[in-house]
């Protein structure tokens, strides 16, 4: 077992964290409170022009080939400084991993690279619906054959991206003859398709820098080749495409706790209470410590589903166990933060308040941790039934 991380993910984490210091750390708390899309979308290039827009994607078709591992440990860096870039990242090479699964070598020669090179400021993944959240079989969107083009109808929720994305990984039922789930298939639609209207912009607790929207299919006709992988298969594909983005999350979350902390402890070390620094208590030594030894714990169940994904080894299990464990962890860290700063810290003149919200949602998106605790519990059933 060697626990230490390879000389090229080393670099890769460096150079995450040094852009993430340089460049998003200081207009994250702008990009919080104000909002500066020009700000958000030139960041999201200049990480392109890095290779940090397909870190686990194959060289062929754009992608820096660094593997899973080196994804984690960049969204983490990147989350350190700006959770809405993160997300970005991650749902990014969600993107890039699904269409390189699932898609024609066209369809992979067409738009990989344009996600991995900046061309497309991103990549949109179109799952959930107001009918099919924690349960996506529930998809109620319709694709219809008509000649050589798909009709698609209905409407999506909470897309990450959508303003700005080049291309939309779309799920819609192509039969409905069949039980709930087996009639779904994936579909590429390009941004700027007639009928694919963007709706409205949620208006979120967190990680205001990311775009999430509505969208909404009004006899949005693509072409017949538009449908990825088989015909009725969306949904494996759609299930099997989650279990890695979770990592993408659980990385995510690990880095806000960080961030967190981090911001806590040194503070910890400033203010003086009862005449003395009051990490002399301890009180604030021990939720240090704590947070600290989970944030680890976080970080090694992250390599281990990242590693095991990498060596094209099962990871399903692995992956929903470190995005629990890790967004819970997070969301421990944050409260701990704030409670180490005291009253600053519920104020917006320090970032802690802003990390609790960016990690709220990070037990929720991507499968809440409930689904999560689902997903464990079955496997370790299966094995033992
Ligand atoms: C900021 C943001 C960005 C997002 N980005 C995307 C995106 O890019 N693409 C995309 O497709 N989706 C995206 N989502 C959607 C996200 O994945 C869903 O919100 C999430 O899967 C939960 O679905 P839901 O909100 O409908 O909650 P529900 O499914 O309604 O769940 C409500 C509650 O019931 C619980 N619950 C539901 N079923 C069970 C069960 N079987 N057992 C136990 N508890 C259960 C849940 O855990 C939760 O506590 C995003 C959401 C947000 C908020």
């Amino acid at each position: 077992m060697f626990l230490e991380l390879t000389g090229e993910q080393r670099l890769i984490q460096d150079t995450a964290r040094e852009f993430a210091k340089a460049e998003l750390d200081p207009i994250a708390a702008t990009l919080d409170q104000e909002g500066d899309p020009p700000a958000f979308l030139a960041n999201l290039r200049k990480l392109a022009e890095l290779g940090f827009m397909g870190l686990n994607v194959k060289d062929e078709y754009g992608g820096a080939e660094a593997g899973v591992v080196a994804f984690s440990v960049a969204i983490t860096e990147i989350a350190r400084a700006c959770a809405s870039t993160a997300v970005t990242l991650s749902v990014n090479n969600m993107v890039c991993e699904v269409i390189q699964a699932a898609g024609s070598e066209a369809q992979k020669k067409a738009y990989i690279p344009k996600i991995c090179s900046g061309e497309f400021s991103a990549g949109a993944f179109g799952l959930t619906e107001t009918g099919a959240g924690s349960d996506p079989s529930g998809v109620a969107t319709q694709a219809v054959l008509d000649g050589d083009q798909w009709v698609l109808n209905g409407s999506k929720i909470f897309i990450t991206s959508a303003p700005y994305a080049g291309v939309f990984v779309v799920w819609a039922v192509t039969d409905r003859s069949v039980p709930k789930g087996k009639g779904i298939s994936c579909f590429l639609v390009e941004g700027g398709t007639p009928g694919l209207v963007i709706g409205k912009e949620e208006h979120k607790t967190g990680q205001h820098a990311s775009a999430t929207n509505e969208l909404l299919f009004e006899d949005c006709r693509i072409p017949k080749d538009a449908l990825m992988g088989k015909l009725n298969d969306g949904f494996r594909i759609a299930v099997g495409e989650l279990a890695g983005g979770r990592i993408g999350i659980g990385s995510l979350g690990l880095g806000v706790g960080l961030a967190a902390i981090d911001y806590a402890t040194q503070y910890s070390t400033e203010r003086t209470q009862f005449g003395q620094k009051i990490s002399n208590f301890q009180a604030i030594q021990w939720m240090i410590a704590d947070t600290y030894t989970e944030l680890e714990a976080a970080r090694l169940l992250l390599m281990n589903a990242a590693f095991k994904k990498e060596q094209g080894k099962p990871f399903a299990k692995e992956a929903s166990m470190a995005k629990m464990y890790a967004t819970e962890a997070a969301n421990r860290a944050c409260y701990k933060a704030v409670q180490i700063l005291g009253g600053y810290g519920y104020t917006v003149d320090f970032p802690v308040e802003r990390y609790a919200r960016d990690a709220r949602i990070t037990t929720i998106y991507e499968g809440t941790n409930e689904i999560q605790r689902t997903i464990i519990s079955r496997e370790i059933l299966r094995s033992i039934v």
